[in-house]
């Protein structure tokens, strides 16, 4: 089974470039079929209200559940002390499997990753060239799995790529996706080096072509194992990780310091057996 890690679903509203404008996913999904795409992990684009973008997400999901998987949009500054209901929402209703953060908004705080490690999600980080940032993420949430797309810079900075890879090798972690590299040394590098376990196919959809970056996977000549790790098993087994019921609760209670929140957090454990994401079953290979 081949899943696309990385596209873009719906609209966004500042309008001033593609990524923040509108991400129409019909001619992906006529694209990604004809490539032999079985599955794509979605998220909004740039919008200045995820909790809305995230539910448009949700509503596209829905309209094709056996291809798309929706991932939680948020911006860790200005939805702060709001993560927790924004992802527990979007796991709980709409059945989403990771969190989307972009560099550009803000990097990951704290609150992120105690959310992505309360509900076992792996979280697709944009860290728009500053790796370094990963080096800080990795080790204090060791349980916590991160995506960098583009080998940390969509805009093809190689001593990104490189840092990216040389993290993939040395943090458990951290995964790479392929979508936007054009540097093909580096995604033989992260095969070479980290394994084919770390590295993610992704094709930054709509606004790139799945089938173009499929082939890039492609003419890495990996093993026939190899490359449907790269191709879906990796982002299935990342996507399958729910942690124990019992795990949830210190890890939500932590995730944020509003007494209100908290409230929530403990509503959302008693009222809902289902609250732990369901079975991956159908994703697996
Ligand atoms: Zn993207």
């Amino acid at each position: 089974m081949i899943i696309d890690c990385h596209c873009h679903a719906g609209k966004g509203d500042r309008m001033t470039a593609p990524w923040n404008t509108d991400a129409p996913l019909g001619p992906y999904l006529r694209r990604a079929r004809a490539a032999g795409i079985d599955r794509t992990v979605v998220f909004a684009p740039f919008h200045s209200d995820y909790a809305r973008a995230n539910a448009e997400v949700a509503r596209i999901v829905a309209r094709a559940p056996d291809r798309l998987i929706g991932f939680a949009f948020v911006h860790a500054d200005r939805d702060a002390g709001r993560i927790l209901n924004m992802v527990g929402r979007a796991v709980r209703d709409w059945g989403f499997r990771g969190i989307k953060v972009h560099g550009r908004d803000a990097m990951p705080t704290r609150e992120v990753c105690e959310v992505a490690r309360a509900f076992g999600l792996p979280v697709l980080v944009d860290v728009i060239g500053q790796a370094h940032v990963v080096d800080m993420l990795a080790p204090q949430y060791p349980d916590v799995d991160f995506i960098i797309p583009h080998l940390g810079s969509f805009s093809g900075d190689w001593r990104a790529h490189q840092q990216v890879v040389d993290q993939m090798t040395r943090h458990t972690n951290v995964y790479g996706d392929t979508s936007g590299v054009y540097r093909f040394d580096y995604l033989e590098m992260a095969v070479r080096q980290a394994g084919p376990e770390k590295l993610l196919f992704g094709s930054d959809g709509p606004w790139l072509h799945p089938a173009a970056e499929l082939h890039k996977v492609k003419l890495l000549g990996l093993a026939a194992a190899d490359e449907r790790l790269v191709l879906g098993g990796n982002i299935a087994r990342l996507m399958g990780r729910a942690r124990p019921r019992p795990a949830l609760r210190p890890a939500l209670a932590r995730a944020t310091a509003r007494p209100s929140e908290r409230a929530a957090v403990e509503k959302l454990i008693h009222s809902d057996p289902a609250l732990a994401p369901p079975s991956l079953a159908d994703y697996q290979l």
